[in-house]
């Protein structure tokens, strides 16, 4: 079997497993007062400094959640409620960039019917998937009230990484606030949370177990809990803390700082996947090549090779990767990240993403280029019959 899937979710390191098997054998609530509480607690607090740590936050601005779509829910619905309290000013425009996951873009669109006093505007990026800055700063000079502004730290359908810094300059310019969805991002670059507002991570996504995320919060800025009972995470997110899932999620962030040359291994098979897949097949196209990007993704499309097709043929292979066009109701629905970068939709429905981890091995590269490089000599020796 080949996973080269890892931005769908990325196998359980096993520090991560061992973690998430002696904290589930603990046994305490982290809230109770007595000893296995306090054991309980312990793990997770240890847990809350490694995460604070992978991003540069402090461990108290570190709140665990259920997963990134969570916290991208908490960050946009508690940032803009939190605004409507006390003296602070009222969040009444939020920016999203075209690139953002679902879980921001439809969070920002409820957001935006819900508060109907909240106007939303999806910026655009260039054809490598980059945030258009200039967009951003006269969006920014437009209109009145506070701004939200939602940047990915970087794709994870083609791995882009975006200007952060220069989008942070930006908000804090105009005094608005800044969410970066970095869960791509975390580990496979330097993320600095001095620069944001608010910052999602998954632990899934990272080598740490399914259902375990964060939300970092910067000291200060609007927050108002949207899951609301104990005054747990000092009353921002009730409800009793998944031990093992955040234990397991700090133990996948001091991996990822102590693994030096991961992201260097990972490139390199990177890397060697482009190069050997255009060698074999020259009209094959990279997305977003001519940007930065993430050491483990690679987006591309093999004209002609449609990506439905491709992904039950790498099956078959035992390789499993994703496609960038989804399947509903029987028609294929292009992605919205091609398509904002202006990606034709004969080449969109052709999408595919190789994601690389920790796990991946040469061999599961090799494995994914020969499969590929055979189903499209199917495809176009069909076409040539
Ligand atoms: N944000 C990005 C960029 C993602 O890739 C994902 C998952 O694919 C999410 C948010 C949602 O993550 P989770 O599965 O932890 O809810």
């Amino acid at each position: 079997m080949h996973y080269i899937d890892n931005n769908a979710t990325s196998p359980l390191r096993p520090e991560s497993l061992s973690a998430v098997t002696q904290a589930l054998a603990i046994g305490g609530n982290p809230s109770s007062v007595h000893g296995a509480g306090r054991a309980a607690r312990a793990v997770m607090e240890e847990a809350r400094d490694k995460v604070a740590a992978l991003v540069g936050a402090k461990s108290e601005q570190v709140i665990f959640t259920s997963g990134a779509t969570e916290s991208c829910a908490l960050a946009l619905f508690g940032a803009a409620e939190g605004s409507l309290e006390g003296d602070a000013s009222r969040i009444t425009r939020v920016f999203v960039s075209a690139v953002e996951h679902k879980a921001v873009m439809k969070g920002a669109g409820r957001l935006a019917e819900r508060f109907t006093w909240v106007h939303l505007t999806v910026l655009p990026v260039n054809a490598d998937g980059v945030l258009d800055l200039e967009a951003l700063r006269v969006a920014l000079r437009e209109g009145k009230g506070r701004a939200l502004v939602a940047v990915m730290a970087a794709n994870n359908e083609i791995g882009v990484i975006q200007p952060i810094a220069e989008v942070s300059r930006l908000v804090r310019e105009a005094g608005g606030l800044l969410l970066v969805d970095a869960v791509p991002a975390a580990g496979k670059i330097d993320l600095d949370f001095s620069l944001c507002d608010y910052m999602v991570l998954s632990a899934h996504k990272m080598g740490g177990p399914l259902g375990s995320g964060a939300l970092v919060v910067a000291g200060g800025v609007p927050l108002a809990p949207q899951l609301v009972g104990g005054g747990h995470q000092r009353g921002l997110r009730a409800g009793s803390e998944n031990l093992s899932g955040i234990a397991g999620f700090g133990a996948a962030a001091q991996s990822l700082r102590d693994a030096q040359g991961e992201r260097d291994r990972v490139k390199h098979l990177r890397d060697h996947f482009e190069a050997a897949l255009k060698a074999a097949i020259p009209e094959a196209v990279i997305f977003g090549e001519k940007a930065p990007r993430l050491c483990s993704t690679s987006g591309f499309a093999i004209p002609g090779v449609i990506a439905t097709t491709a992904l039950m043929a790498l099956d078959m292979d035992g390789v499993m990767m994703s496609s960038g066009s989804t399947c509903s109701s029987g028609k294929v629905a292009v992605s919205p990240v091609l398509a904002a970068m202006g990606v034709e939709e004969a080449l969109a429905n052709c999408a595919l993403r190789a994601s690389f981890g920790w796990s991946s091995t040469m061999e599961d590269v090799n494995a994914a280029v020969a499969s590929l490089v055979k189903l499209h000599e199917r495809v176009s020796g069909k076409e040539a019959a």
